[in-house]
C-alpha cells in the first residue's frame, strides 16, 4: 500500500470553503494500472471555476477514494512520475514521467492510481523540468492551436503580419508570444497596467524578452491615439493584423476586434473580465470578420494524437531553451502539509495582478 493524500471537493463552492484533504491508501497496481507520485501541479483559472460549479465540465463525484460523500479531485493538469506498475502495463515504467491524457482527472493529489490507457508518457524527459512537463497540456497547447488553427496559413507573409492578444502576460498569453516569434508573426500584446509606471515597464519589457514585438497596456489601448499606433506599426495595414485572441471579453475584446484586417478572426478562449463581447456591426457585415471560440479539453478529446504531437512539439522547442518558464508561486506540498493553508493557496488562483501561477510540488 501507499498512502496518499487528495485534495477534494464534495460540494461546490470557494475553495476555500469546500476543499479538504483527504488521506487514503493506494493498493499495488494490478492488470494495466499504474501507481504514481505528484510532481508538479498548476492551479490554472478553470481550476476554480470548475469548484465553484460554474465551469461545463464537471469531474465526477465518486466514493472510490473512500471518502464519506461521493467527492472529486481538484486539478486539471500536472506531471507525475511512475512509482509502480501492473503486470500487464507495456508502455510505462518505473521512473517515466507522465501527464494526464484528459483533463477531469483530479491531479491535485500527491499519489494517483490510474490506467496506463489514461496516460502521455514523456518520452525524453533529459532537459526537461517537472514545472515545463506540468504545465504543457493546457497553455501552451491553447495557444498553439489558436494561432496554427484561425491562421489562413496559405497567404501568411513572415514578418509581416501580426496578431493581436489581450491577457498577453497569461500562461496562455506568454506561450501565444513565444510561438508568434517562432513562427514569424508580429505580436501586439495588451497587459493591465500595473500599480507604478516602473512595474508596468518591467512587465512590458518581460514579455518583449520573450518575443513580443509591442506590448501596450488595456488604458494604453482604450484611450485616443492607439488607433494611429496602430496605423503606424502595421504600416497603415500593409502588414495585417490577422488574429485576435482574447482572453478577458468586455471593452478590451472590442478593441481588439476593431484593428483587425478584413476577413480576419477573432478566437475567444477566456472571460477574465466577465464581461461579455460586443462586437459592432460594421465589423461583421464590412470586414467580414468571424468569431470563434476554442476550449481545448473538447479539442484534445476529439484530436488525441494531434494533441500528443503539439504536446511533443512544445517540449522540444523548450529542450532547446527557445519556450522559457511561466512564472510560478510556488507551493510546496510537503506530506503533513495541512487541508485549509493548501486550499488558501487555490483560492488566490482568480486574484488578477499576481505575481506567477501557483503551482503544487510534492
Ligand atoms: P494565468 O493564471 O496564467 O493568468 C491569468 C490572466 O488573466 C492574467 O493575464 C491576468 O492579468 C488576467 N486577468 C485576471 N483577472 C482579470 C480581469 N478581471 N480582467 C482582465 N484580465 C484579468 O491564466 P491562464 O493562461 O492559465 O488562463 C487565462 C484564461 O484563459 C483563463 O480565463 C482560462 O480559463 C482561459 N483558458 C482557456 C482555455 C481554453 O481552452 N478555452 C485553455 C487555457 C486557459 P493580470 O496580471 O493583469 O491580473
Amino acid at each position: 500500500y501507499t498512502q496518499a493524500k487528495a485534495l477534494i471537493y464534495s460540494k461546490y463552492g470557494e475553495p476555500k470553503d469546500v476543499l479538504s484533504l483527504h488521506k487514503h491508501s493506494i493498493s499495488a497496481p494490478h492488470g494495466t494500472q499504474v501507481n504514481l507520485r505528484l510532481l508538479t501541479a498548476p492551479m490554472n483559472p478553470a481550476d476554480v471555476n470548475q469548484i465553484q460549479g460554474v465551469y461545463p465540465s464537471k469531474p465526477p463525484f465518486s466514493t472510490s477514494l473512500g471518502t464519506s460523500e461521493p467527492a472529486a479531485v481538484g486539478g486539471n493538469e500536472g506531471a507525475f512520475e511512475v512509482i509502480s506498475t501492473g503486470a500487464s502495463v507495456t508502455t510505462l515504467s518505473k521512473g517515466d514521467w507522465v501527464i494526464m491524457k484528459r483533463t477531469g482527472q483530479g491531479t491535485w493529489r500527491t499519489h494517483a492510481q490510474l490506467d496506463e490507457s489514461q496516460l502521455i508518457r514523456i518520452e525524453n524527459k533529459d532537459g526537461l523540468t517537472p514545472l515545463q512537463v506540468g504545465t504543457v497540456s493546457v497553455n501552451p497547447v491553447t495557444a498553439y492551436r489558436m494561432i496554427r488553427d484561425f491562421c489562413e496559413w496559405d497567404w501568411m507573409r513572415a514578418g509581416e503580419e501580426w496578431l493581436i492578444q489581450n491577457g498577453a502576460n497569461s500562461g496562455v498569453g506568454r506561450a501565444a508570444i513565444q510561438l508568434c516569434r517562432e513562427w514569424g508573426i508580429k505580436s501586439l500584446n495588451v497587459v493591465r497596467g500595473r500599480k507604478t509606471p516602473e512595474e508596468t515597464e518591467a512587465l512590458k519589457q518581460e514579455l518583449k524578452d520573450l518575443g513580443a514585438t509591442v506590448v501596450v497596456t488595456e488604458d494604453e489601448m482604450l484611450t485616443g491615439g492607439f488607433r494611429d499606433m496602430v496605423h503606424e506599426i502595421t504600416r497603415h495595414g500593409r502588414e495585417p493584423i490577422r488574429l485576435a485572441l482574447n482572453c478577458v471579453g468586455g471593452k478590451n475584446a472590442t478593441a481588439l476586434a476593431k484593428t483587425l484586417a478584413p476577413d480576419s478572426h477573432m478566437v475567444t478562449y477566456g472571460a477574465m473580465s466577465r464581461q461579455p463581447v460586443a462586437l459592432p456591426s460594421g465589423l461583421l457585415i464590412f470586414k467580414n470578420l468571424s468569431f470563434d471560440g476554442f476550449w481545448v479539453s473538447k479539442w484534445g478529446d476529439k484530436n488525441p494524437v494531434l494533441k500528443e504531437n503539439t504536446i511533443k512539439d512544445v517540449l522540444q522547442l523548450t529542450r532547446s531553451g527557445r519556450f522559457k518558464d511561466i512564472p510560478v508561486d510556488n507551493v510546496e506540498w510537503k506530506w503533513d502539509a495541512e487541508g485549509p493553508q493548501l486550499a488558501e493557496s487555490v483560492q488566490g488562483t482568480l486574484g488578477g495582478y499576481r505575481s506567477g501561477k501557483g503551482v503544487f510540488t510534492f
